[in-house]
């Protein structure tokens, strides 16, 4: 196992895997650079392949139209919205999120904005009082019906 880990190390494959030992962090920017190089190259010869008004277009794809800095800026400006927004949660990250550890850590092991591990913590724990709520009504009218049933029985 450790072998194979290692055989991928310095390639853009080794950071897919999740491994982010630094010549794999390397590899991946690498390759990153060179999809930017290659995207960028195919803008100029078709501009309409840029998804534009887009922080993508913007960042991505290097086009500085209108609507590409403008849709750059909007981004910046509302940053914690933007990762909330543009990347969705998993479940395996909800998780992580409600662990009882310092926010700050969390987010950097998640790659997210303090506030939207914040948000996020905020949001699921009012999810379960929800639940909570739902369950003890449902055993509250099933239990309500059983009482009729036997006062009408009797
Ligand atoms: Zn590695
Ligand atoms: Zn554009």
């Amino acid at each position: 196992m450790k072998r194979a880990a290692a055989d991928v190390c310095g390639t853009p494959s080794g950071y897919k895997r999740g491994c982010r030992c630094t010549p794999c962090r390397e590899a991946h920017a690498e390759h990153t650079a060179a999809q930017k190089r290659d995207r960028v190259i195919r803008a100029a010869a078709d501009p309409s392949l840029v998804p534009h008004g887009t922080q993508s277009g913007y960042v991505n794809w290097s086009c500085r139209c209108t609507p590409c800095c403008e849709a750059n800026r909007a981004a910046r400006h509302s940053a914690d919205r933007a990762v909330n927004g543009y990347r969705p949660w998993t479940d395996a990250e909800r998780d992580i999120a409600m662990q009882d550890r310092p926010i700050r850590e969390i987010a950097a092991e998640l790659g997210r904005t303090y506030h939207a591990v914040l948000t996020m913590r905020y949001q699921q724990r009012q999810q379960q009082e929800r639940q909570q709520l739902q369950n003890q009504q449902r055993i509250r009218s099933a239990s309500g019906s059983v009482l009729t049933a036997h006062k009408e029985a009797s």
